[in-house]
């Protein structure tokens, strides 16, 4: 089992398929944002590789996030081959849905189980406004066809104050009531030359929380209030899904980080919100043999941060949300 220095397990590998995004959600990016040439890109092969390796080295979880994973054209392969890989248990993908309506059935046959669909808003113009120019009608058809195809679901939205912050939370929490679903609210994170306004529009849990209580009654705690992944559970009373607050800013849960994280560049980044990394791909292009990936994995497991500096306004500064992939 990979244990870092801090006796964490980390056996939990997000990985980056593309820095590229059909979207500028305006917590994430700039609207004229250039992506990586695809040479710089790892290739599939070179993903299914590491995959394989993370899996022998005891991972036993990979997400698979972008930017945007659905413009990825090897997207159902790479499930498919982490599905297969052994050691990994649990594959999930993290999307916006805009592509997903015709992905949702295939990515299902490859072995897919949950998917992670981001959504802010259930108010078309407002979705617009915050993707700078998506279309909420695709990411309904999006959802609609996971839930269709059998995949377990969770929603998740990055909550920004005056945007979204009051009665957007409250509707996208009324889906819990009759769907087994997780509606999870994320609390926005800063990131380089953006974090001024990242910070400025933060909403913290109690505040959120405060929201929908005010709507739907006293919250009661899932799981007596121990973290399910990053979340904390609650539940509307009588409601079949749950609500989960994701709090990495006012309640940092690094003490229970269990994960690395690969960009779509093959840079292992060891904490979100720290610049620490260690590149693979002079590795996996310079014929590094398989023991030498698996020792350097390890190393960066062990070197692996205690937690994010932001208490001490410590901003990371070289990657932005979109290019690690959350
Ligand atoms: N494009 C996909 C999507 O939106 O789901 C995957 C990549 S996106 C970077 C992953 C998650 O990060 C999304 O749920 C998104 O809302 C969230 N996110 C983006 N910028 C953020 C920020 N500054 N703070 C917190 N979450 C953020
Ligand atoms: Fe794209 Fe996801 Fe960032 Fe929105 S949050 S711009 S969908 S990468």
């Amino acid at each position: 089992m990979p244990f870092d220095r801090y006796n964490r397990d980390i056996d939990y590998l997000r990985i980056s398929l593309t820095d590229a995004c059909n979207l500028r959600c305006v917590y994430c990016m700039p609207e004229h944002m250039t992506f990586r040439p695809r040479e710089e890109l790892l290739s599939d092969g070179e993903l299914q590789r590491l995959i394989s390796l993370f899996g022998a080295a005891g991972f036993r979880k990979i997400r698979f996030t972008g930017g945007e994973p659905t413009l990825r054209p090897g997207l159902v392969d790479l499930v498919r081959h982490a599905t297969q890989t052994p050691g990994i248990e649990t594959v999930g993908l993290t999307t916006n849905g805009v592509l997903l309506a015709g992905l949702a059935a295939p990515l299902r046959a490859a072995g897919l189980r949950s998917v992670n669909l981001s959504l802010d808003t259930l108010d078309p113009e407002k979705f617009r406004r915050l993707t700078r120019w998506g279309k909420l009608d695709a990411v309904l058809a999006g959802l609609d066809a996971a839930a269709k195809a059998g995949l377990r679901l969770k929603l998740n939205a990055v909550v920004s104050r005056g945007t979204n912050d009051r009665e957007d939370v409250v509707a996208l929490a009324r889906y819990t009531l009759e769907h087994p679903w997780q509606v999870r609210f994320i609390e926005q994170m800063p990131f380089g030359n953006n974090s001024e306004f990242q910070l400025r529009s933060l909403v913290n849990e109690d505040e959120l929380r405060a929201v929908l209580a005010a709507a739907y009654g006293p919250l009661e705690p899932v799981n007596n209030g121990r973290l399910d992944g990053e979340a904390r559970l609650y539940r509307i009373p009588g409601a079949a899904g749950s609500l989960g607050f994701i709090s990495p800013v006012s309640k940092p849960f690094c003490a229970d980080c269990n994960r690395l994280r690969l960009t779509a560049d093959g840079v292992l980044r060891l904490c979100l919100l720290r610049d620490n990394e260690v590149d693979l791909r002079p590795l996996l292009r310079g014929g590094a043999s398989d023991d030498e990936l698996s020792a350097t994995i390890r190393r960066a497991v062990t070197a692996k941060p205690w937690g994010h500096g932001l208490e001490q306004h410590l901003i990371p500064a070289t990657r932005g949300m979109s290019e690690i992939g959350g």
